[in-house]
Order: structure tokens, then C-alpha cells, then sequence
């Protein structure tokens, strides 16, 4: 199978060639804490450089359990964690450990670019069930008609990268009946869990009645610390299911960082107040450009969790299709966005109405994104 080059890279690579600022790409330029940071030079230092065992350390497997008791009240056993060499590889060795060639994986899409080419590459046939804004929640009964006897697992991705929604109460119940009616596997990416409001918390498929043992929890230091190049992550289960997914981790990375395992067991460690304050700095950061571009007759849509927000190109004004306003201003205007097409099954695909931005920064760079999309908008 022929991936090609991934969005991301392909706008980050622009950027660079442009000297665009870059609201495309999702990582952050603040926020991650300094102790950690030593933590991981201490332990490198100090002789942790070595294999680790590979479903991970025993100290950073008991701390993303000790973590999610405390931030979203699971009661979880340090066996039930798997260390992974970031979300991604927990994708992989998840899908790769339940999906067999031919069966069928419900993908609720926008999605996430991995999803559809990792079930591609196990054998599966990923189908897909719209989401639609504003909301992105399931329609009632979209889900069950979508099922057939083929039907494995479902991928559920809350907060949603890149719809910035949460899977609500109702869409939680109807994902929990179906999966429990047709004996499916739950697969959850939770790697934003943390980009949420302050003060709310994170509700996890974990923790929705009627699924127990048929969810697969993923999650990711590099969200939850703002160090995402450290690409250390981890997927939580049932005991029996997380045996599975170690098996085929194994023959993926086999193990992951040593000396990150020991900071990131550290990070987890840090006090609540760390991981509220680390939300509300967010937060500012979406709301002054939020702010700033509904000035500038931008339509937002409204951004629940993650690190972004989607603008509305034809409710503003625009009427270019996503890719093609990607590719003018990042070339012309000098920022790089994302086009929501890159989530719907391609460039080639025809266009979305959306494009992605990253709030995750400073706010001079947030400001200078905003004017260069204002010049942007000339060029449409
Ligand atoms: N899932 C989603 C929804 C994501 O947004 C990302 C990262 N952007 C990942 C998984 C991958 O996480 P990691 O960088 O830890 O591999």
C-alpha cells in the first residue's frame, strides 16, 4: 500500500521553505514543565539507557495507573498498562492485535489521517460513519446501521483531533449498546483527554456502563506533558485484552525510551494544579484566537478540547475549497492551517468546507497566524 506523504508533514515542510508561521501542525511552543525535562536528563545520566521491560517500566506503568484513578477515578492495575512508542504505535499494536484480514472497522470520520491506513494495513476494510458539524456526534441509529456480521471493532477518537469535539453522553450510551449488542471492540484514542476545560473532567469509554472489557484506552504523554516529540504513549484494557495488545507491541517497537519512561512516570506524578493550570493557559491561547478572527469575520466553530479550532471557509466569506486556500496561504500569505480533507480520505477527495488551526502558542505568533490569514482572505 502507497501511504504518500502525510499532510502535516507536507504544510510543516512548507512552512519551513515559506517562513510561514505554523498553525498547521499540532504541537505546542509552551507549556511543558522543566522538571520533567530534567528528569529525563537524570535518568540518561544516570544509566537508565538500557531495554526496559517491554510492556514498560514497572514505575511508569504503576503511574499511568495511579494517574487516571486520581484525574478520572478508573481503578486500574499496573498490569492492565502497555507502554508504546507514542499514540501512534498504540494505534497500531491495537489495530493489529484485533483486526484480521476482512474484517470490518467502523471508523467515525473526520478521523484521524492513521486510522483507516493501519486498518488497511492489518486486512480490514474500515467503514465509515459520518460525524456532522457542529456538534460531530453520532446520528441515532447511524452506528447500528452500519454494522454487518463482519463488523470487529470501532475506532472512537474524544476530544476528536480534528473536530475539537467531545463524544457527549448520548453518543457515549449508543456507542456502549451497539458494541455490547454485536460483541465489538472498542478502540479509544483518548490522547487529548487533558485539552479540556478547566475544571470539567474527562469522560473516558473506559468508564461507560455496558463496556467493560471490550474497551482499548490509548493515551499519550506527549498531549498530557506538551512534549509531543518525546513520543512515549500507552494503551490501557482489560487484563486479557492488554496481553493481546502487548503481543503484537512487541514486534512493532518492542520497547520504548527508557530514560522518557522515567521522566514521563515523573510527570504523571505532578500535582493537579500543574495539569489545571496547563488547561487554562490553553485555554487563553484559543480564546485570543478565537477572538481575533471572528474580528476578522472569521466563522469558528467551537472547540471543546484538543489543540484546535476549525474555521468555516464559505460562512466567511471564502470560497476556495480547503486545500486549495491551504496551499495560497501558506505560499502567498505566509501561514500554514491545516484543510480538513487530509481527515475525510484524502487530498484527491474533492475538498471540505473546513480548514484546522493550532492555538497551542505563543500569542505573538497566534497574532501574526491571524494578520496572515487576514491577507489570506485577499486571495480568495
Ligand atoms: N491520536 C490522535 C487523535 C492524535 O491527534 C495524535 C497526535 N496528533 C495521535 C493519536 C498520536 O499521538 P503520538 O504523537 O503520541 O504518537
Amino acid at each position: 500500500m502507497q501511504a504518500g506523504t502525510t499532510i502535516f508533514e507536507h504544510m510543516s515542510g512548507l512552512a519551513c521553505a515559506h517562513g510561514a508561521i505554523n498553525l498547521g501542525q499540532g504541537f505546542p511552543d509552551f507549556g511543558w514543565p522543566q522538571s520533567v525535562l530534567q528528569a529525563a536528563a537524570d535518568a540518561a545520566l544516570t544509566g537508565h539507557n538500557q531495554y526496559p521491560p517491554m510492556r514498560g517500566t514497572p514505575e511508569l506503568r504503576a503511574a499511568v495507573a495511579a494517574f487516571y484513578g486520581r484525574r478520572q477515578g478508573l481503578a486500574l492495575a499496573p498490569e492492565q498498562v502497555v507502554v508504546t512508542s507514542g499514540g501512534t504505535e498504540a494505534l497500531a499494536a491495537s489495530i493489529f492485535a484485533i483486526v484480521q484480514p476482512g474484517d470490518e472497522v467502523i471508523i467515525l470520520g473526520p478521523a484521524y489521517d492513521a486510522y483507516a491506513p493501519l486498518v488497511a494495513r492489518a486486512g480490514g476494510v474500515a467503514v465509515l460513519v459520518p460525524l456532522a458539524p457542529p456538534d460531530w456526534q453520532l446520528a441515532p441509529g447511524a452506528l447500528a446501521a452500519a454494522i454487518t456480521p463482519r463488523t470487529r471493532a470501532i475506532m472512537v477518537n474524544t476530544p476528536h483531533n480534528p473536530c475539537a469535539s467531545l463524544a457527549g453522553p448520548a453518543m457515549r450510551a449508543e456507542l456502549a449498546a451497539v458494541a455490547a449488542a454485536h460483541d465489538l471492540i472498542v478502540i479509544s484514542d483518548e490522547v487529548w483527554e487533558e485539552v479540556i476545560a478547566p475544571g470539567t473532567s474527562h469522560a473516558s469509554l473506559l468508564a461507560e456502563p455496558g463496556l467493560a472489557g471490550r474497551v482499548i484506552k490509548i493515551g499519550s504523554a506527549g498531549k498530557l506533558l506538551a512534549l509531543t516529540g518525546w513520543k512515549v504513549g500507552w494503551v490501557v484494557a482489560d487484563s486479557a485484552l492488554a496481553e493481546r495488545v502487548a503481543q503484537s507491541h512487541q514486534f512493532l517497537t518492542f520497547t520504548t525510551a527508557t530514560p522518557l519512561q522515567a521522566a514521563v512516570a515523573h510527570g504523571l506524578g505532578l500535582p493537579d494544579a500543574w495539569f489545571e493550570a496547563a488547561r487554562a493557559r490553553l485555554a487563553q491561547a484559543r480564546d485570543r484566537l478565537v477572538t481575533r478572527l471572528q474580528g476578522d469575520g472569521w466563522v469558528v466553530l467551537p472547540s471543546a478540547g484538543s489543540y484546535f479550532v476549525l474555521v468555516d471557509l464559505p460562512a466567511s466569506g471564502v470560497e476556495m475549497a480547503d486545500m486549495d486556500f491551504c496551499e495560497a496561504a501558506v505560499r502567498q500569505a505566509g501561514v500554514a492551517a491545516i484543510p480538513l480533507s487530509a481527515f475525510t480520505g484524502g487530498r484527491e477527495a474533492g475538498g471540505t468546507r473546513f480548514i484546522r488551526l493550532c492555538f497551542a502558542k505563543q500569542d505573538a505568533v497566534l497574532d501574526a497566524g491571524a494578520d496572515a490569514l487576514a491577507r489570506a482572505r485577499q486571495l480568495a
